[in-house]
């Protein structure tokens, strides 16, 4: 892990076989022969939420289930989190005081499933995974995902807090100079990213967001798009994003930290290349936030982001630790 250029320990959470807590992980992994490369398994997430999604992808991963399963059900934690603001129930609304959800999921075969665009359904992580699982296709949006999500057995909420409906009407009644329709407006960059490996050597992604706060009606960002959001190449590594959707769209963010890693980048450096696309493609202009979290084949993670502020939770070796990225500016 040595490389980041600032690593501030925010947060800790070692708990030794503790139910909800990490257990160390040569308690877990004997290491069947060959093919545990040194670093697996590890688990990182986006923001101060991923400690306790971290937690529960570990959990998945202690008791035996898949790297597929792990991402999912990490992610599911924020979800469905009311205190979180940026993802699932709970999270901003767009203009029209509609919450709409963006996810995505890809697993170590290559095979990967998107949703966009969905109101009413609170895991779309899962709606997500359902499309790569049970379709021959790899997004389905909007009215036809909210359809597809009733067949298939979800349950239809109503997803808008008070909080939440509170926020919006105070956004509403500042008319629109903190909206979102250009960078500059609402700061809210929250998605949940999370790549893991586990012990076999597997990797597998999940990203899911409300999206940018008061965000245009349909607008929908980098997070439910493979290759920009999220991206994993089980023989290379795995990469996600949160922050603004549309610079990552217009980078294919996630997928070119993977590819700079599979030209020989270090997963920090590889992250670091991609913003500096960014910053290029701007005009050495940003006034917006992206961060990149990446891990390789080996279990080497990195981290980081434009500007100051982007923190990540990894777990690993028994710890769960918030930790923030170096920046570029
Ligand atoms: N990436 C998300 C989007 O553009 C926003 C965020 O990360 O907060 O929709």
């Amino acid at each position: 892990m040595a490389g980041f250029t600032r690593r501030t320990f925010l947060k800790m959470s070692a708990a030794l076989g503790a139910a909800g807590g990490l257990i160390p992980v040569d308690r877990l992994f004997a290491g069947p022969a060959g093919g545990i490369e040194k670093g697996a398994p590890v688990v990182i997430s986006t923001w101060k939420h991923g400690i306790a999604a971290n937690d529960a992808a570990w959990n998945v991963l202690s008791s035996g289930g898949t790297v597929l399963d792990a991402v999912e059900a990490g992610v599911q934690v924020p979800e469905a989190d009311p205190g979180v603001r940026s993802v699932g129930y709970g999270g901003l609304p767009d203009e029209a005081c509609r919450v709409t959800l963006d996810a995505c999921i890809m697993g170590p075969d290559g095979n990967c499933g998107s949703t966009a665009f969905v109101e009413g359904y609170k895991h779309p992580i899962s709606i997500a995974r359902r499309v790569m699982e049970d379709t021959d296709h790899v997004m389905i949006v909007g009215l036809g995902a909210e359809e597809f999500a009733r067949r298939v057995g979800y349950k239809r909420e109503d997803l808008l807090t008070e909080e939440a409906r509170k926020a919006w009407v105070k956004w509403k009644s500042g008319l629109s100079s903190r909206d979102d329709w250009f960078p500059g407006g609402e700061k809210n960059h929250d998605t949940i990213g999370m790549v893991a490996l586990d012990a076999a050597g597997d990797l597998a992604g999940a990203c899911t967001t409300s999206g940018l706060a008061f965000k245009i009606h349909g607008r929908v960002g980098d997070s439910p798009i493979i290759g920009a959001g999220m991206y994993v190449d089980n023989g290379v590594g795995a990469a996600a994003a949160p922050g603004r959707g549309e610079a990552v769209i217009k980078t294919c963010g996630s997928f070119l930290v993977v590819e700079n890693m599979r030209r020989g980048m270090s997963p920090e450096k590889a992250c670091r290349a991609a913003l500096e696309r960014i910053f290029e493609n701007h005009g050495g202009k940003v006034d917006f936030q992206v961060g990149y979290i990446a891990v390789n084949k080996k279990g080497e993670i990195g981290a980081f982001s434009l500007t100051e502020g982007f923190s990540y939770a990894l777990a690993r070796d028994g710890t769960n630790e918030l930790i923030e990225s170096g920046h570029l500016r």
